[in-house]
């Protein structure tokens, strides 16, 4: 769109956000319900019809913003982490953990209460470009048929790892990315979830198998590289092979941000979820994570709708608020991460037998939480073989 275009002093609307993912339905949503003009806007005909996920969610989120449990297709209590040397360790949560749920529907559902809380949905509009002047933004908005003008006084920008759009508000998305790979298929007798872990099937970090309802499970892991052919490597493995049916299975690969952007916030711009990095560095979870941003940005525009200051010094009290609550996260966990990059078959083997003694096991179930480890790896740093292990991480985080 041409830069010198004028912008109205009075935009038809107060907030538009781009992309109806988990992120920006629920910062529409609380946004609507406190009165303001909010236009949300969706690429996808229908929302979450893209989304490549598990669609693992833990407890916490769905006492924290009253989510559908309607929606749950399987709960997760126990969790079997199958490793090198034919280790096999169970953890048995005594308790839900997370639950499953469809993304189509999750994401239609979020989409849904957002409406009835007041906002205007727009599917089949993909931002293409924007701008904005000190007096709001515009959005192009191309739908199948044309191109039309959106104007508001500020804009959020939840457009998960479609990172281009950031580009035309000056702003950066994450740095650096895993893949997730994953495919749905038919599968029988899989009645836990499976982990992966080990240089075969997901070096540095872990794949999965995770059974839906009806006979329908979704395998997949996270990895820096190679990502098709560790999965081929999970699903050849000896406990799955013979319980799937791969047929019609399509294989679906997908960016995950390992951390965020320096910056999240600007004159009437906020980004939000998963372009801001607001995902776990420990499993790539993100739904949770990306939802409580969204919260908090709502929280942030809110006021600075109404006190008509929409100033990069009037919205930094979201970046604020979002780096304190999960950055101690992020970097607890990209410790870990740090520490099983380098990790060896024989250590991990190892590690995953003194994990499955009673004593550690309990300290795990006691203070294990889905949404939350560092608690969990504080504790373990100061066990005698695991602390050693997670130091190294810290060491490498230190010097990277
Ligand atoms: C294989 C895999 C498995 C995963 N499993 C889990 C899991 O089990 N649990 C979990 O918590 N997380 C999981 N994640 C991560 C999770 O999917 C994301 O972190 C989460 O969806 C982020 O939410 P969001 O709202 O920020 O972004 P998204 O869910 O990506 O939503 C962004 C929305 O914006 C729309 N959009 C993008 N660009 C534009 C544009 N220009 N104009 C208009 N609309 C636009 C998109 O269509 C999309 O609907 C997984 C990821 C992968 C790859």
């Amino acid at each position: 769109m041409s830069s010198n275009r004028s912008l109205a002093t009075d935009p038809e609307w107060d907030v538009i956000v781009v992309g109806a993912g988990p992120a920006g339905s629920l910062c529409a949503e609380h946004l609507a319900g406190r009165g303001h003009r909010i236009l949300l806007l969706e690429r996808d005909h229908r929302p979450g019809a893209c989304a490549n996920c598990t669609g693992i969610i833990g407890e916490e989120a769905f006492e924290v913003f009253d989510l559908p449990r309607g929606l749950v297709v399987n709960t997760i209590s126990d969790v079997v982490f199958r490793g090198p040397y034919r280790r096999e360790v169970t953890f048995e949560g005594g308790r839900p953990l997370a639950h499953i749920v469809r993304r189509f529907e999750f994401d239609a559902a979020l989409a849904e209460r957002a409406e009835q809380a007041g906002a205007e949905l727009r599917t089949g509009v993909r931002v293409a470009g924007g701008s904005r002047s000190p007096h709001g933004v515009e959005v192009d908005g191309v739908t199948d048929k044309r191109t039309e003008t959106f104007r508001g006084r500020a804009i959020v920008l939840a457009v998960g790892y479609h990172l281009a759009i950031l580009r035309s508000f000056d702003m950066d998305g994450p740095r650096e990315f895993v893949q997730g790979v994953q495919l749905l298929c038919r599968a029988k007798d899989l009645h836990q979830t499976e982990v992966y872990v080990g240089s075969k099937w997901a070096p540095g970090s872990f794949g999965w198998a995770v059974p839906l309802d009806q006979g329908w499970a979704k395998i997949g892991l996270t990895t820096s590289g190679k990502a098709r052919q560790h999965l081929d490597a999970i699903l050849a493995s000896e406990h799955l092979a013979h319980r799937l049916d791969l047929s019609d299975a399509r294989v679906r690969l997908s960016p995950i941000p390992v951390g965020a952007p320096g910056r999240t916030h600007d004159d009437r711009v906020l980004v939000v979820g998963e372009a801001a990095g607001q995902v776990k560095t420990t499993s790539n979870g993100g739904i949770y994570y990306s939802m409580l941003g969204a919260r908090e940005a709502a929280a942030t525009l809110d006021a600075a709708l109404r006190r008509d200051d929409l100033s990069a010094a009037a919205l930094s009290s979201y970046e604020t608020a979002w780096r304190g609550l999960l950055e101690p996260e992020l970097q607890a966990g990209q410790q870990l991460r740090e520490a099983f990059d380098t990790i060896s078959d024989a250590k991990l083997a190892a590690l995953m037998w003194i994990g499955g003694m009673e004593s550690l096991m309990d300290l795990i179930r006691n203070r294990a939480d889905f949404d939350w480890h560092r608690p969990l790896l504080d504790e373990l740093s100061g066990h005698r073989v695991v602390g050693q292990f997670l130091k190294m991480g810290t060491r490498r985080a230190a010097e990277a």
